[in-house]
């Protein structure tokens, strides 16, 4: 899961976002205005977290743009302002939830949660394909009922391909999501498809009826099909 952090209070921000990494978010973050924008109209996240007064502009602005855009992400905005206009306008703007500043990092935690199970699994806390069960908001994976144990990034790329069954998957495209943009300066692509082969020998090794197959120059093809 991709989260992307605009605040611009440093202290604040790293606490945020050592939290959210420990528990194995993927969290990018942006300082201002720009820089939010910037990231918001060439990545895709599952959740923003969103300050209204930044450097450069208002957070209610950058929450206009995503739905011009016509993008889906879940927002929560935090904000030092508990006003009742602000709040009323950010949820009228699409935000799905306002947490007013100090909030306790479990409530945010807690609220995340919330908001990408109400969306991404439709309610439902769990993703079926195959003979293989997986729980996104536990971290757990399993094959014809037995837990598969996988490592972090292998768990984050099983949930991927899980929500992306039986079409096309851009090998780029998941590695940036997977990685956070920071593959971006990285060459080190190897180090990636290392991790996608662990994860393929995995799922092999324990019965999994899907599989993930190459697509040369493509990508990846998750299906039950031989
Ligand atoms: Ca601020």
């Amino acid at each position: 899961m991709k989260i992307l952090l605009i605040e611009d209070e440093l202290e604040l921000r790293s606490l945020i976002a050592e939290s959210l990494r420990k528990e194995r978010y993927v969290v990018e973050e942006a300082i201002d205005y720009k820089e939010a924008l910037l990231k918001i109209e060439t990545y895709k996240y599952d959740c923003i977290l969103l300050d209204i007064t930044l450097p450069g502009g208002s957070g209610l602005d950058l929450l206009n743009h995503l739905k011009e855009m016509h993008k889906k992400e879940n927002v929560i905005i935090i904000s030092a302002r508990d006003s009742l206009e602000d709040k009323i306008a950010g949820l009228e703007s699409g935000a799905d939830d306002y947490l007013t500043k100090p909030f306790h990092l479990a409530e945010l935690s807690a609220r995340i949660r919330s908001v990408l199970r109400r969306t991404q699994q439709e309610g439902e806390n769990k993703i079926c394909f195959g003979n293989i069960t997986i729980y996104p908001t536990d971290y757990k994976a399993l094959i014809d009922g037995q837990p598969l144990s996988l490592n972090r990034k292998e768990f984050v790329i099983l949930h991927y391909i899980m929500n992306r069954t039986d079409r096309l998957i851009d090998k780029v495209q998941m590695a940036e999501h997977v990685w956070g943009d920071h593959i971006d300066q990285s060459d080190n692509y190897d180090f990636i498809y290392a991790q996608i082969k662990n994860l393929r020998k995995k799922l092999k090794d324990a019965g999994a009826t899907p599989e993930l197959k190459a697509i040369y120059g493509v990508g990846y093809k998750f299906t039950l099909e031989n």
